[in-house]
């Protein structure tokens, strides 16, 4: 793939799997490009949907809130999901759905190079972890046990660190989950700062 506009062009017309009977849009990704930082979620909400960008939902701002807290903004990073399109009612994304979608994932990561992806919540983790291998996601821990631990994982010949995180959304739900959150934002503001020191063109 030449460029992340041709990926998208691509996704957008995607027709693998039964979610394009259900979606108004396909959500592709935000955010800066070339940015150092990737956030994968799991999958568009009705906002999302509707609007076509992810993160716009009531998640979206506990994201942005975060982000901000840490001196970071959109220009920073670049969010995507696992999924393109909005699963009915916000299931859960099933195996085959996942199994069709990760390729794009692949791709966008791949063009969008970055040297920390912060997975947010259980799917995104384990898929990750698993190097994009969703076969082999059932070997992961769950987001309980990973958040807030970065490991250095290698897709595609190159290193990359992964910091899992909570999905915001989690938060709406288990307002306890704030604090864990903020916490574990700050470890992703001490693991850029490494990274920064470490590579010069962070
Ligand atoms: S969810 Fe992914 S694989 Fe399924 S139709 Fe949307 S873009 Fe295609």
């Amino acid at each position: 793939m030449q460029n992340i506009q041709e990926l998208e062009s691509i996704c957008k017309t995607c027709m693998k799997c039964e979610l394009s009977k259900t979606r108004t849009n396909v959500v592709f990704g935000k955010g800066n490009i070339k940015a150092k930082i990737l956030f994968i979620g799991e999958a568009p909400g009705k906002n999302e949907d509707i609007q076509g960008i992810p993160f716009v939902g009531a998640a979206g701002k506990e994201l942005d809130k975060l982000l901000n807290k840490i001196g970071l903004s959109l220009d920073d990073a670049y969010i995507a999901n696992i999924l393109k399109c909005r699963p009915p009612e916000n299931r859960n994304p099933n195996n085959e759905e996942i199994k069709l979608c990760t390729p794009y994932l692949i791709e966008q990561i791949k063009l969008i190079n970055p040297e920390v992806i912060c997975t947010l919540g259980n799917y995104s983790t384990k898929l990750i972890l698993a190097k994009c291998n969703p076969d082999n996601m059932k070997s992961i821990e769950g987001i309980t046990k990973l958040h807030g631990k970065s490991k250095i994982i290698v897709l595609d010949e190159k290193e990359v660190k992964v910091i899992p995180i909570y999905h915001p959304a989690a938060m709406l739900y288990n307002p306890k989950l704030r604090e864990t959150m903020s916490i574990d934002f700050e470890k992703i503001k001490e693991e850029i700062n490494c990274e920064k020191k470490n590579k010069k063109n962070f």
